[in-house]
């Protein structure tokens, strides 16, 4: 049994695959996702204050500051029960948050132990996006063609039958969120080389073989 919890980040550009497989670290180990993505839609949904300054970014597909981003990772920390980690999807986006979250694990005595890259060919991320919605009312994901609900219609995990799409998941946003990782995401992933805490995952193949080599990461 490990007692240092196993904090680690999923990189990858939108529709990779990261709330997928953050949901199956979630329910198979008892780690806790910390979605930027997810926290801000909350904000969004509630007219929170950082909802409404971060709403029309949002839609365009644009990042949301630093400051506003890195508050809510370290906030959502401070408030999540003991767990066996973290797992930062979508977080960080940018250098300052790659910076912010070195700081802010240390100040609470953790560290992250895996960068786990999921690799993608662009073209397939439009039809990804595209075809993604989830559950409305416990947010899990599906896709139109490569995840259905084994029953129609109905939520696999909570058995609602009200689901979502997403307002950027309009091609126009994907390929301005595409830009946004090309420019400023893909280059935090040297500095963690550097440090030896990357690996790479082949996010095209399956959905299980994706989880299987992610966990065999995390076993390692
Ligand atoms: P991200 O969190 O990286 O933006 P998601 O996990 O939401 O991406 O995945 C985007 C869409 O693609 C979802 O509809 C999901 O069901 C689907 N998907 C995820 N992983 C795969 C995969 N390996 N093969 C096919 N479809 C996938
Ligand atoms: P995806 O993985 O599909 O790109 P997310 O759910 O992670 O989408 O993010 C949706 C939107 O929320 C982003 O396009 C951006 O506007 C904002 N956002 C989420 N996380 C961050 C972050 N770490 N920094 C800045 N903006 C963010
Ligand atoms: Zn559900």
């Amino acid at each position: 049994m490990k007692t240092v919890p196993l904090d680690i980040i999923l990189l990858g550009p939108p529709g990779a695959g990261k709330g997928t497989q953050a949901s199956t670290l979630v329910s198979g180990r008892g780690m806790v996702q910390l979605s930027t993505g997810d926290m801000l839609r909350t904000a969004v949904r509630d007219g929170t204050p950082t909802g409404l300054q971060a709403q029309a970014v949002m839609a365009a597909g644009e990042l949301v500051s630093d400051e506003i981003v890195s508050g809510l990772i370290g906030e959502k920390l401070d408030s999540m029960a003991h767990s066996a980690g973290a797992i930062f999807d979508g977080y960080p986006r940018t250098r300052p948050q790659a910076i912010a979250l070195d700081a802010i694990l240390a100040q609470r005595g953790r560290a992250l132990r895996h960068v786990i890259e999921l690799t993608v060919d662009e073209d397939a991320l439009v039809e990804r996006i595209t075809g993604r919605y989830s559950c409305a009312q416990c947010g899990e994901g599906y896709h139109d063609r490569f995840r259905q609900p084994r029953l129609a219609g109905t939520c696999e995990r909570c058995g609602s039958t009200q689901f979502l799409r997403r307002p950027d998941d309009n091609e126009q946003a994907v390929r301005t969120r595409m830009a946004e990782y090309r420019a400023k995401t893909a280059p935090i992933l040297p500095v963690y080389e550097a440090r030896g805490l990357v690996s790479r995952v082949d996010g095209m193949a399956e959905i299980a073989t994706v989880s299987a080599a992610i966990g065999a990461i995390l076993d390692r």
